[in-house]
């Protein structure tokens, strides 16, 4: 007899679920292959590797925006079903999800498996989904516009999106002046050596670097513009703030039993959520992990594919417990021509970064790396 899983959140994460459930555990499963339900605040994946980008060339938005059912389309109906809506509740115990349709009406489903892969979302709404993908198609061009009647912008946060945004506005408008607040001792702080390279790129492009500096608030002032409360006890005034800090986990439908202090969901090591049969998450929404494509993809991807190989298929399957690299591997573009790099610990030169990156932000790589190529 069929079997139901349901995959909650259709991005990266929800689309290695689903793949993985069709491709690889299905045809092992004969009779008792799964029916793959797949809920999604949003119709459309949304590529947002490609944001900063968007931020000063929207009109790509277009190609970082892929349709689900498309995605999907080669599917039959007996085998996978995508819904639009917004879980508002899971329930464990009776295997049961609520969930809001675009017309608020509010609906259920069941499940027998569970994949969670909600995510998280950023300050800055055109960063991530976080309703449907029309939400964030105005998101990225109010920012552009935003953007270009601006004359003074400041971005807080120095991570690689804060470092990716301050190099596509300082290079595209260079007449602006751009602050970067790092609120760390350098950017790229968590990224080892890249920080003293990054921080060299941005000021060459005319960024103004502001180490050991963070946002505390900003609130708009009556004529349009922002003032920003800065840890340093001073304040600033300018045409537009950027947040770029941080995530926060799409979880609030979970009991806080199954989550971390800051909303993360709390698996083992072979990605099954803690103190749960049967059910599992992937992504961003996974407490502890790197919150990268890459870590879904060169990771994620084998770990689940195992625990499900081995929960469903047969136990003989050996499952593969989830390896945390001690190496990092990132590509931080500074503007189209390089940026700063490290794959698995040895640093790029800012050509390879321009070639593997900053050209284009890999849009015309999206499709496959959503494996809809
Ligand atoms: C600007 C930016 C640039 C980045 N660049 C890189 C990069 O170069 N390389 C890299 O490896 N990583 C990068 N990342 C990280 C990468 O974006 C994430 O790792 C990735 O998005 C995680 O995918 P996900 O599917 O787990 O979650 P998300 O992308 O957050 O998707 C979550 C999905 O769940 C849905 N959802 C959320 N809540 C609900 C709900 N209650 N009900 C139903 N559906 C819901 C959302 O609509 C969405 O479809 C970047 C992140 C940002 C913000």
């Amino acid at each position: 007899m069929t079997q139901e899983l349901v995959i909650l959140g259709g991005n990266f994460a929800g689309f290695v679920g689903a793949k993985t459930v069709l491709d690889k555990i299905n045809p092992k499963l004969g009779q008792r292959a799964f029916h793959v339900t797949l809920i999604s605040a949003s119709t459309h994946a949304y590529f947002n590797v490609g944001a900063p980008r968007l931020l000063v060339e929207p009109d790509k938005i277009d190609s970082t925006l892929f349709s689900i059912e498309k995605a999907f389309a080669k599917y039959p109906k007996s085998q996978f079903t995508f819904i639009q809506g917004t879980v508002t509740n899971v329930d464990t115990t009776s295997q049961s999800i609520s969930y809001q349709k675009p017309n608020q009406t509010v609906a259920t489903a069941s499940y027998d498996s569970l994949i969670i892969a909600t995510g998280a979302r950023t300050e800055n709404v055109s960063y991530k989904l976080v309703g449907s993908h029309e939400e964030t198609v105005d998101a990225v061009k109010t920012l552009n516009n935003a953007v270009k009647a601006a004359k003074t912008i400041a971005i807080g946060g120095g991570g690689p999106t804060g470092v990716e945004t301050a190099g596509e506005l300082s290079s595209t408008y260079p007449s602006k002046k751009v602050t970067l607040y790092t609120g760390a001792s350098r950017p790229l702080e968590h990224l080892g050596k890249l920080g003293g390279p990054a921080e060299k790129k941005l000021v060459n492009l005319g960024v103004k670097v502001i180490n050991n500096v963070k946002v505390l608030s900003a609130s708009a002032t009556a004529d349009g513009k922002t003032t920003l409360k800065l840890s340093d006890g001073s304040e600033s005034v300018v045409d537009l703030y950027i947040p770029v800090v941080g995530v926060r986990a799409n979880t609030e439908f979970l009991d806080s039993s199954f989550l971390d202090k800051s909303g993360f969901v709390v698996t083992d090591d072979n990605l099954r959520v803690k103190g749960l049969k049967h059910v599992y998450a992937l992504g961003d929404v996974i407490s502890g992990t790197a919150k990268t494509v890459i870590d879904l993809d060169k990771a994620q991807k084998q770990v689940i594919e195992a625990t499900l190989l081995n929960e469903h298929v047969s136990s003989s399957n050996k499952l593969i417990p989830h390896p945390h690299p001690k190496e990092i591997t990132a590509a931080v573009p500074i503007s189209k021509n390089g940026g700063v790099g490290v794959v698995n610990g040895w640093g790029l030169p800012s050509f390879l970064v321009k070639f593997a990156k900053a050209k284009d932000y890999m849009i015309p790589k999206a499709p496959g790396l959503f494996g809809i190529a």
